[in-house]
């Protein structure tokens, strides 16, 4: 586990996603999470074969070198590759619990878009998910997190968990609801990947590394958008 996590540093992070592409909503989301949560360090965690979605358009190896590619040089983001690793499909619980076992007591993170909130009631063993983390959900246009529309289950865990403020994520290891703000970014992987398909520009919309990759790997390209 990494020095950022040691003694009195903010919580830890974590970031999933299929990153297929990776893009500026989830370099802004983990930075804006970073400074609204006062982390010590997003931990970004591709997923290999994701067992809520369809499977991803391009290999896991390449996901994953954009995320590094993406995320090089803010000392704040970390690669984590055990989900890729691990070759079969990997839940977010069985990753949190890896992490929970390697801080101890420190604050773990789990940070959402709020797309995947109103998704969580179908993540495998989604209310454990609270005893081995916070989870942070970033607001994210066309995606609305009030109270009255929200499923039964999620608004009671709001009623019964939600955090006074993000900082108070600090003063415990698991179990608190902090949504946040972040800039609205319409941009999405979806999108990024029926542009490249249409052979149209994404430049802007993700690090030029990435779109660079993309370029030269002929990624997304030619293929019907799913
Ligand atoms: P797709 O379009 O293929 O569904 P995506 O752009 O939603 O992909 P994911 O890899 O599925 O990307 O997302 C990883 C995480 O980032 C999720 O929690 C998602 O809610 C969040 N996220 C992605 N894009 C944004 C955005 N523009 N604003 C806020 N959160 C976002």
């Amino acid at each position: 586990m990494s020095a950022a996590v040691s003694g009195a540093a903010g919580p830890l992070a974590v970031l999933g996603g299929t990153f297929d592409p990776v893009h500026v909503g989830h370099l802004r989301l983990a930075e804006e999470a970073r400074e609204a949560l006062d982390l010590a360090e997003v931990r970004w965690v591709p997923a290999g074969v994701p067992p809520h979605r369809q499977s991803p358009r391009v290999a896991a190896a390449d996901r994953l070198e954009m995320v590094r590619l993406a995320i090089a040089g803010n000392p704040h983001f970390v690669l984590d590759d055990a989900e890729v690793r691990a070759g079969g499909p990997a839940y977010t619980v069985t990753t949190l619990a890896r992490l929970r076992a390697a801080v101890g007591a420190h604050p773990l993170v789990l940070l959402l878009g709020a797309d995947a909130f109103l998704g969580l009631e179908s993540w495998h063993r989604w209310l454990e998910l609270f005893e081995l983390a916070h989870i942070a959900v970033a607001t994210r246009p066309g995606f609305a997190l009030e109270a009255a529309d929200l499923p039964p289950a999620l608004a009671a865990v709001c009623r019964e968990r939600l955090a006074e403020s993000p900082q108070a994520l600090r003063a415990a290891p698991a179990g608190r609801l902090a949504p946040f703000t972040m800039t609205p970014l319409g941009v999405s992987a979806s999108l990024l990947r029926a542009r490249l398909a249409a052979g149209l520009s994404v430049r802007y919309l993700l690090p030029d590394p990435v779109a660079e990759y993309i370029d030269r790997h002929r990624l997304y390209r030619n293929q019907n958008e799913r």
